[in-house]
């Protein structure tokens, strides 16, 4: 099954105005494609094939006049010459009327990119003669697929790339078990299958950056109070620590967010019948101060964004656990109740049937029955 993943862009300045000249080419070459068919049929009575056009369209490329050509990709002018013929067949089909020419104010601009020239990542894409143009929601197009017709289109000033995907491919292995998964504080997640992905805070790469990034704040904070006593600009060295640390910032981000990745593409690509995961309230608990900079750092909100379109793009059914389930509290042998229980208590003790475990794995285990409970409830 084709799928078709849409992503905004975020380009700079610079790569806006290559964005719009390339659309403006391929509106271009649209309307001489059909220019020149116009013309041609009225002499003739036919059509050309659009590869007779293409051939003329790389002659004149040769010359001065339309030398302009070549500083965009010959992939943009082909297709929209494509584009045009399929338009005239569809007419000639009774499925679409007559084409008429693009016109600069009505017609959204757009363009076609070669699908094996187009390199995506979980942050950018890199376009032909443009270069890497950051995406604004990472990772939302799969990785590592082959892609088919993208199109780079603007909305309302909004630029963004639409590709499509064969997801079927991916849906004749096996479904595994379903599993329960507790997004934690000390770990980064507990899987009920006993899995566990450590907390990348702890990494030395991490902790790496982290030192870094103070010592760097620290110089910068003396900078500031020279700043304030002596009445002065910000100076060049207080600029360039600035600097640095917004690019260390962006690379313990960058740290994350890969981790992230892989996480949740080896948990969904898996196929288990099922995920659950819990609701949380991420919004209440960053009033928690304590536990502030843990979620923040944990990105529990980014693992959930992730699972919700990875588990899209494999078919696995995704639960969102109710935001009142007692995952912690709850015995996930027994289903005994506790009535307190702090979230520093490391291990959970049951008084009911002595169960003793670790409480991130019983809760990922209760998050995994949640499921079950809800079909028998
Ligand atoms: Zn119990």
């Amino acid at each position: 099954m084709m799928k078709t993943f849409k992503v905004e862009l975020a380009p700079n300045n610079k790569q806006r105005s290559l964005l719009n000249q390339a659309a403006g080419t391929a509106r271009w070459a649209y309307n001489w494609a059909l220019a020149e068919e116009k013309a041609h049929y009225a002499e003739t009575g036919e059509f050309f094939f659009d590869r007779e056009l293409r051939k003329q369209l790389t002659q004149l490329k040769k010359t001065p006049e339309f030398a302009w050509l070549n500083q965009y990709s010959n992939n943009i002018t082909k297709q929209a010459i494509k584009d045009c013929s399929i338009a005239l067949k569809n007419f000639f089909k009774g499925h679409a009327e007559f084409p008429v020419f693009k016109s600069k104010h009505k017609t959204k601009p757009s363009f076609y990119h070669d699908p094996w020239k187009l390199k995506v990542t979980a942050t950018y894409v890199q376009l032909e003669k443009i270069g890497r143009v950051r995406v604004k929601e990472q990772g939302r197009i799969p990785l590592d697929v082959s892609y088919q017709n993208p199109r780079i289109t603007c909305e309302n000033g909004r630029w963004s790339i639409s590709v499509a995907v064969d997801v079927e491919c991916e849906s004749d292995r096996g479904i595994t078990d379903p599993i329960g998964i507790d997004l934690g504080v000390k770990d980064l997640a507990i899987v009920s299958d006993g899995r566990k992905y450590k907390n990348i805070n702890k990494s030395k790469r991490v902790k790496q950056l982290g030192k870094r990034k103070k010592r760097l704040q620290r110089r910068a904070s003396r900078h500031y109070e020279r700043m304030v006593k002596d009445r002065c600009k910000k100076s060049r060295g207080l600029q360039n620590l600035e600097h640095e640390i917004r690019s260390v910032n962006k690379k313990i981000r960058d740290q994350h967010t890969n981790h992230i990745h892989q996480m949740t593409s080896e948990l969904v690509k898996a196929k288990p019948a099922y995920i659950v995961i819990e609701d949380l309230n991420v919004n209440g608990m960053l009033k928690n101060h304590k536990l502030a900079k843990a979620i923040q750092d944990n990105r529990l909100a980014e693992v959930r964004r992730q699972l919700e379109y990875k588990c899209e793009w494999y078919g696995v059914e995704l639960v969102i656990a109710d935001r009142f389930y007692p995952s912690s509290k709850l015995c996930s042998r027994c289903g005994h109740k506790k009535v307190d229980f702090k979230l520093s208590d490391r291990v959970y003790r049951c008084e009911h049937c002595g169960n003793v475990m670790d409480r991130d794995l019983n809760a990922a285990i209760n998050l995994l029955h949640y499921k079950m409970h809800e079909v028998s409830a």
